[in-house]
């Protein structure tokens, strides 16, 4: 049986959460966007509860939030074992610059990391750049 889109009257997928033509929520008053928020909450360890639950792993908008907290994350905890292997093998004047670099770099990650969360709350598909392209190879 399909659900008929209340905003567009397009026919979607039984199950379907959002509209696939318009984005439109289904469903009213849906649990669904502090789930998605807190698929970046704890990082890869929240978004990967999240998509081994069911029936929220069925969800697209959530899955969407999950792959690219995973994404975001790996990235972020990369970026830190990256740097603080280069400080370890550099002279002490460069590796003071290069902690202090990476003190401004997990600053600034962390405000697009409440800025990801804030827009799952809204209901928001923000897309990172590059990042969510990597997110949505992570599997279909
Ligand atoms: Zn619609």
């Amino acid at each position: 049986m399909a659900i008929i889109c209340p905003k567009c009257a397009s026919a979607n997928i039984e199950g379907a959460s959002y509209c696939q033509a318009c984005q439109a929520p289904l469903k009213p008053a849906s649990p669904l966007k502090p789930l998605a928020a807190f698929a970046y909450l704890l990082g890869f360890v929240s978004a990967a509860i999240l998509l081994n639950l069911e029936p929220y792993n069925q969800d697209p908008a959530l899955k969407f939030h999950a792959r690219q907290s995973i994404a975001f994350s790996v990235g972020w905890l990369g970026l830190n074992i990256v740097l603080l292997v280069f400080i370890a093998f550099t002279p002490a004047f460069l590796s003071d610059l290069l902690e202090y670099a990476r003190g401004i770099a997990n600053l600034a990650l962390a405000v697009v990391w409440v800025y990801l969360m804030y827009q799952a709350l809204t209901g928001t598909q923000y897309r990172l750049p590059l990042l969510a392209d990597w997110a949505d190879s992570l599997g279909a």
